[in-house]
């Protein structure tokens, strides 16, 4: 089989609802867990571009099944297996449920539990075959795809590579042990954190080099001028203010992916 006929097959596969099993579930910390999928029939796993979602079939007892989507923060490399991380969606206020598909996920699911899943499939992925240098900007739990793409990136050894990371406090900060261990691996990698409110732990164990949100003058000093890739994935509000900052530091528009974990919208307000 040629590379096309690869593709066309893993598409056709990654059409169709197949079962998974969950064969390990962690806590990353408290709000976010991850879960190692493996499919029942062996033939149903299918390749991956790093940065691509799967949608899962959740069935929480009589109701309707509903879909949610959820990026593979795994390496497309570890073939067999897909790793999800998931972030517990609590309610807003009082009266209000719980995310259905996040809770179900923490609470439900567990070690052996069986999954419905379409995909991994998305337009939101790393573009391999470049060697530009490369941005990875993400908030909060928006950087699964992220560590998917560093992962593949992290192979590229004479690509230069940011890894930007920004979220709360070292409590809501998921994967970090694992982004360290893909950078040591590579020397052109730099890695950014940067916590909202850090506690006096996060100050003592020296866990981001930033404090407060992402501003340009963080972006402008971590970054010399050069012809970036950069995608970004995080909450609406950092989707917009970074995609201005980058903007206003020359980084033309079709030089920045990005993908939304909710609605999806337009960052670029001219061309809406
Ligand atoms: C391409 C893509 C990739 C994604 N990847 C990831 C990922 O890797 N990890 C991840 O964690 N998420 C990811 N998401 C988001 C994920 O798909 C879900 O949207 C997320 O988990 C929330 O779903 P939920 O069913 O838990 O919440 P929902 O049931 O959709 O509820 C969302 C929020 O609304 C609140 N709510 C419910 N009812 C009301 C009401 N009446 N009034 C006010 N508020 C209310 C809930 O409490 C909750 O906080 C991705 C999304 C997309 C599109």
């Amino acid at each position: 089989m040629n590379r096309f006929e690869i593709d066309q097959q893993a598409m056709t596969q990654a059409a169709r609802f197949r079962r998974f099993s969950v064969i390990d579930k962690r806590h990353e910390n408290g709000i976010i867990c991850s879960f190692l999928l493996k499919p029942e029939d062996p033939d149903d796993w299918c390749t991956f571009q790093a940065g691509q979602f799967l949608s899962l079939k959740i069935r929480r007892g009589e109701d309707r099944p509903i879909l949610r989507n959820y990026s593979v923060s795994s390496d497309p490399a570890t073939v067999g297996t897909y790793r999800i991380t998931v972030k517990r969606e609590n309610a807003p206020r009082p009266n209000v449920p719980d995310g259905l598909g996040s809770s179900y996920l923490h609470d439900e699911v567990q070690i052996g539990s069986s999954l419905e899943i379409t995909g991994p499939r998305g337009h939101f992925y790393l573009d391999e075959t470049s060697n530009r240098p490369l941005l990875l900007l993400s908030g909060g739990v928006g950087l699964t795809p992220m560590v998917s793409m560093l992962h593949v990136a992290a192979r590229q050894k004479d690509r230069p590579i940011w890894f930007i990371h920004a979220c709360r406090d070292g409590a809501a900060h998921a994967l970090a042990d694992e982004v360290q261990a893909v950078a040591a691996t590579n020397p052109n990698i730099t890695c950014h954190t940067v916590y909202q409110n850090p506690t006096n732990e996060d100050r003592l164990a020296a866990r981001f080099q930033s404090e407060g949100f992402i501003d340009r003058a963080c972006l402008k000093a971590l970054l010399p001028p050069a012809d970036y890739e950069c995608y970004l994935c995080g909450p609406p509000p950092f989707m917009q203010a970074v995609y201005d900052m980058l903007r206003g530091l020359d980084i033309p528009n079709e030089n920045i992916a990005y993908e939304f974990f909710g609605p999806a919208t337009v960052l670029d307000k001219k061309s809406a």
